[in-house]
């Protein structure tokens, strides 16, 4: 809720702006930890699998959260 990922009126390219929103939805929120806001959620790609590199700043969790399932719809056309 504090760190907005595009302010308004930032001009962002539709795949991008995809990306965003399919981070806002799969992206931890909560330290499993503690239970507060998570710090940091760094989401990076490691084959087909989107994983999120968390780090909680209220009592120093870290892990990874992998997401599962056919939730995510390629929108890259097969080279
Ligand atoms: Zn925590």
């Amino acid at each position: 809720m504090t760190v907005p990922d595009g302010s308004p009126g930032a001009k962002i390219d539709r795949r991008f702006a995809a990306d965003v929103e399919a981070h806002r939805r799969d992206a931890p929120r909560f330290c499993p930890a503690c239970a507060r806001d998570l710090g940091l959620a760094t989401e990076f790609w490691e084959g087909d699998a989107r994983r999120f590199y968390c780090w909680c700043a209220t009592c120093g969790w870290t892990g990874e959260v992998t997401t599962t399932g056919e939730t995510v719809v390629g929108h890259e056309p097969e080279h």
